[in-house]
């Protein structure tokens, strides 16, 4: 007899995440398996409840292999690796972290650009490495505070991003789809304009095909060489070729990047471009913010088990895009 499971979960969230879902459901683990869900044929036919990553995403291929489910619960705010057309499609609900992650990508987003703008990271190994006894004083960089702060996708982490700039007495405008009512900074309703604007540009919109290449040659070239581009949304949505090459041909002054088209990636392309700094898409990796995503999904997958409904749910608006 095929034993039955109430949760099946796609992506490990951590051993103690983990431990605690195992403790309370029936769940059946998957990602131990390299072949997918395919490979548990009837154990996934009463789950009413997925549990996953965005980085491990929904598929459509994933929604047909479970008939009883009602509810994916994501850990993540960004959904381009979710289909929710499938979910919709079958009136599932599907839940992401919003909210708990804004601080972290917010801070992550200052450090990379006060990083591009003042080269802490290149400063940082000309002491290591003896290049300031040898050659002497570091090259100038550019000043912050005071400058031009455009944000594209003024949202949750977007705002967050924005209320740091008061305490760098900059100006910030934003460039959303539609301005947002109350919003306590300029609206620009072109990204060309808001680009020409700015002194630095910093990328907080949502991923997926909607928004691929939003930032593209004349984005950047409207940047200029003095520019600074900062993305800590999806890589997707900056034309990384468009940027690499005004990089090197000096029509973009520099770019702080977590979040590139490949990830992972060796990054050669980037090598030698100390008007570069990258990290590796850890905007929401500190202990404080990753317990409290999880703890988020559980809440979810809690709510979902008892009432029927999820706390943190993808806005139907959302669901139909
Ligand atoms: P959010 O609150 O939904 O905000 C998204 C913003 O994007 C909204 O202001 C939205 O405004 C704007 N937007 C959507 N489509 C647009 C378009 N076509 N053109 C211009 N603006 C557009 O989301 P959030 O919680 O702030 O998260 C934003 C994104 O950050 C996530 O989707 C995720 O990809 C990324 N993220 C990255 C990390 C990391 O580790 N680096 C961590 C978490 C999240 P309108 O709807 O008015 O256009």
């Amino acid at each position: 007899m095929t034993t039955s499971y109430d949760v099946v979960q796609v992506a490990s969230l951590g051993t103690e995440f983990d431990q605690r879902l195992a403790a309370r459901y029936r769940v059946l683990q998957t990602w131990h398996d390299p072949r997918g869900l395919t490979a548990f044929g009837d154990a996934l036919h009463d789950a009413r409840v997925a549990v996953t990553s965005v980085r491990h995403g929904f598929t459509q291929a994933m929604f047909d292999a479970l008939p009883a489910l009602q509810a994916v619960c994501s850990w993540g705010v960004g959904h381009d690796t979710l289909d929710l057309r499938a979910a919709a499609a079958r009136g599932i609900g599907v839940s992401v972290t919003p909210d708990v992650l804004d601080d972290c990508v917010a801070d992550l987003a200052w450090a990379l650009l006060l990083s591009t703008a003042r080269r802490t990271a290149i400063g940082d190994r000309y002491v290591k490495t003896g290049q300031w006894r040898a050659l002497g004083q570091f090259p100038i960089t550019t000043k912050v505070s005071g400058k031009r702060l455009g944000i594209l996708g003024l949202g949750r982490i977007g705002e967050a991003i924005a209320r740091r700039a008061a305490g760098f007495d900059m100006d910030v405008r934003y460039h959303n789809r539609a301005p947002r009512p109350g919003a306590p900074y300029g609206y620009e309703a072109s990204l060309v304009a808001l680009a020409e604007w700015a002194d630095f540009l910093v990328v907080a919109c949502v991923g997926g095909a909607a928004t691929r290449h939003l930032v593209d040659m004349p984005v950047i070239r409207a940047l200029g060489p003095q520019g600074i581009l900062v993305n800590i949304a999806r890589g997707s949505v900056v034309d990384q070729a468009a940027a690499l090459a005004a990089l090197r041909s000096g029509e973009l002054g520099g770019a702080g990047l977590d979040v590139l088209e490949q990830e992972p990636t060796p990054a050669t392309e980037f090598a030698g471009l100390d008007q570069v700094s990258l990290m590796p898409h850890v905007g929401s990796a500190t202990r404080e913010t990753r317990a409290a995503m999880a703890e988020l999904v559980l809440n979810n997958v809690n709510a979902f088990m008892q009432t029927g409904r999820l706390v943190t749910p993808v806005a139907s608006r959302e669901m139909q895009t």
